[in-house]
């Protein structure tokens, strides 16, 4: 108990120290992210972040580019967060809330890209409810999502790649990429901690891009 309580008061002063990256009651943003940035341009939200690698090299390569990953474990989110920190890069933001939440945080329209990096692909059937690409889930997204705007999906797991390539289809998103080998093909890849493990174990990579149609559509 005693180390237990120790544990998170570290985690407490960790995360103190990491400033205004981590965004309290998130909602009272809802609508102002850009406001909150202090810049205009394209918003883009990870799903899952980990450990932060790929929102990291991403807001590095992108500048321009504002970043919100989200990650409900605080003891992971907190490695991604001193990263950030440590590298100074001003264009990411972190929550520590569950996907499921994020209708009350962003505004219609206000995200233009959705990141999901080897999410927990939940193999038993009834365990598919937990998908980050369940119709519901989906649901969610779709409310702050512009017309046109995307979901960039990696996976390691066949069977989540192909539920999600069903759920979207059926949710009325098209695909602009489908790749059952990521690293066959020349496309400019930024690595997460997870696709290094695969990666060296010899798997393959699938990855998609679902746009959701404009209204014209
Ligand atoms: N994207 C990282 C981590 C992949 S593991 C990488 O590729 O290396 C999946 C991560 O998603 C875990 O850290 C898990 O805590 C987080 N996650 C899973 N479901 C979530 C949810 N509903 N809301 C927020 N984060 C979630």
């Amino acid at each position: 108990m005693f180390m237990r309580m120790r544990r998170k008061r570290n985690l407490d002063a960790r995360i103190e120290k990491c400033g205004e990256l981590l965004v309290h009651d998130p909602a009272q943003y809802k609508g102002r992210w850009r406001e909150l940035f202090g810049m205009a341009g394209e918003l883009h939200l990870e799903i899952g972040c980990g450990k932060g690698d790929f929102v990291l090299e991403s807001a590095r390569r992108y500048p321009d580019v504002m970043f919100v990953a989200v990650e409900r474990y605080r003891n992971v989110l907190l490695l991604a967060m001193e990263k950030v920190q440590a590298a100074g890069v001003n264009n990411v933001l972190f929550l520590d809330v569950d996907a499921a939440t994020l209708g009350d945080v962003f505004g219609a329209d206000e995200v233009d890209r959705i990141y999901l990096n080897f999410s927990d692909p939940w193999p038993p059937k009834k365990r598919h409810k937990r998908r980050l690409t369940h119709e519901n889930f989906l649901r969610v997204y779709d409310d702050f999502l512009k017309p046109g705007g995307e979901v960039w999906q990696k996976t390691d797991n066949q069977g989540l790649f192909e539920f999600s390539l069903v759920s979207f289809s059926r949710f009325g998103y098209t695909f602009r990429e489908v790749s059952l080998d990521l690293h066959a093909t020349d496309f400019d890849n930024i690595m997460t901690e997870y696709e290094r493990g695969f990666v060296e174990q010899g798997l393959k990579i699938y990855r998609l891009v679902a746009r959701k149609p404009k209204q014209s559509e």
